[in-house]
């Protein structure tokens, strides 16, 4: 069956739907948004249904279906649990001409009703022609995921100018490109951005200035996350997938670039060379040449962009040269390693506060605050301490924090060898020599840390000097 596809304007048309369950609720719901005057037939309706009859918002036949209820209906829509009453519907629509549809039966339907990405006013709708629907449903999240929400502010906004539009680009040719360069181009971040009145002007100017001005780049600050993809914003998928040019870290794992667009260059910016990584000068130079020759770069780091990660450095660089910036925040890995071991940072018996620190660097180390290292009441969850684990403790049992104060160490956070080790700060450095803990490693100190033992549920879990054994048991469990 080849189905013509449709897009109806019910505006103050009156249509029925037949059936007073939860499914004709939905029904109706739709037509309503559409503008239609609805009508339900059915003996009883739902408490909300039932509303919207008492509100005025809908119209209620009560009673069996007759097909007198269809006189005067522009389409309908069976929606009840018996099949003989929707084929009865679907026949008396048909002997008036009347579109019918039937839910969940594509052979009674006159017309079917799509899946649908709503981007109002842009909707991109989907079928099977009722062959496999919840295939459809799976072309519809993936258009979900890839399709922009701003695109409908754009459509919105084009619609607003399109007589000028039409009248500044007179030539089919002339329009095309402009539309090329509107989907393209600076105005779709702006409304991205909420940046609305900006993203208007640019447009109205754009068309007085006759030729489409060549497409600046940009460079989207964009977080990657702990690592594992399913925790990838959809901002961050867009952006991926957009990129022309990519930098990453060494951080960003293989399965989070293997989202990106296949033809997207990438740079591993975060690479050793001889020993040494990329200065942060050249990196900005690299992102300021890349976007100036007109490209959408991505620059894409571990966690958050603007959680140790210098991104701020970036962002100000990229401001200060005049380049297009957005930044789009990641998890990051406080919250993905807490999460993934099962620790409620700020779980209300035990933490007041959480504060987020590094002790990168011996001076670093040293220099951290005694109060903040101190403070019972709040977990500390410290970035890049591996190598500095043994002067870390040092420090955190000088400045008051108990011997026996919980400790946690996630060790590649959220990916397939995530390993948490779970111990109190007394044997903490003897702990990482003896699981040869390596980077990237996250500490969190204080009492929150000890329901890792009894709530981690990722990966390996390892509880003072036990044997490691799959996370999700309790570390009392028999693991024979
Ligand atoms: N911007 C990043 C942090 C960069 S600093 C973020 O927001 O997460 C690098 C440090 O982050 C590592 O040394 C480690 O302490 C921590 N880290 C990053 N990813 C991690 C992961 N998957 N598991 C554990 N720690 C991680």
């Amino acid at each position: 069956m080849t189905l013509y596809p449709l897009f109806a304007d019910l505006d103050g048309l009156p249509v029925l739907v037949v059936g007073g369950g939860a499914v004709a609720r939905r029904k109706a719901k739709a037509l309503l948004d559409a503008g239609a005057r609805v009508t339900v037939g059915a003996p009883r309706l739902d408490v909300e249904l039932a509303q919207w009859a008492d509100d005025g918002r809908v119209a209620w036949r009560r009673g069996e279906f007759v097909p007198d209820w269809l006189d005067g209906m522009w389409l309908a829509i069976a929606a009840t649990d018996e099949r003989a009453l929707n084929a009865s519907v679907a026949a008396a629509a048909a002997a008036r001409r009347i579109f019918a549809n039937v839910v969940d039966d594509a052979a009674l339907s006159r017309f079917h009703v799509p899946a649908v990405v709503d981007r109002a006013p842009l909707m991109v709708a989907i079928s099977t022609a009722g062959a496999a629907p919840a295939l459809a449903r799976r072309v519809r999240e993936t258009l979900e995921r890839t399709l922009d929400h701003a695109l409908g502010a754009l459509v919105a906004l084009a619609q607003r100018h399109r007589a000028r539009i039409v009248q500044r680009r007179a030539d089919l040719s002339g329009r095309r490109a402009f539309y090329d360069w509107l989907h393209d181009g600076p105005v779709l971040p702006l409304l991205r951005n909420a940046r609305q009145r900006e993203a208007e002007r640019m447009l109205l100017d754009a068309l007085d200035a006759g030729t489409a001005a060549p497409l600046e780049g940009s460079v989207a600050l964009v977080g990657a996350g702990p690592g594992h993809p399913g925790l990838l914003t959809l901002q961050a998928l867009r952006a991926l997938n957009e990129a022309d040019v990519i930098l990453h870290d060494q951080l960003v794992s293989a399965d989070v670039l293997a989202l990106a667009r296949r033809d997207a260059e990438r740079i591993d910016v975060g690479k050793r060379c001889g020993g040494r990584h990329m200065p942060q000068e050249r990196i900005h130079r690299l992102l300021l040449a890349h976007a100036r020759e007109g490209r959408r770069v991505v620059r894409l780091k571990g966690g958050d962009p603007f959680v140790f990660g210098r991104g701020g450095e970036e962002l100000a660089f990229l401001r200060r040269h005049g380049v297009a910036c957005e930044v789009v925040p990641g998890i990051t890995a406080a919250l993905a390693c807490a999460a993934f071991a099962g620790i409620p940072l700020t779980h209300r018996e035990q933490a007041q506060s959480l504060c987020l620190l590094t002790a990168h660097g011996k001076d670093d180390a040293d220099a951290l605050d005694g109060r903040v290292l101190g403070d019972r009441r709040q977990t500390l969850a410290v970035y890049m301490g591996v190598e500095r684990i043994a002067a870390l403790t040092d420090r955190l049992l000088a400045h008051g924090r108990a011997a026996d104060t919980p400790v946690a160490i996630i060790e590649n956070g959220s990916l397939p060898r995530q390993r948490v080790i779970a111990g109190v700060l007394g044997e903490l450095p003897a702990l990482a020599r003896m699981h040869a803990v390596a980077t990237p490693a996250l500490l969190i100190v204080g009492g929150v840390a000890a329901c890792a033992a009894s709530q981690a549920w990722f990966g390996e879990l390892v509880v003072g000097n036990a044997p490691a054994m799959p996370a999700g048991r309790m570390p009392c469990e028999e693991t024979a």
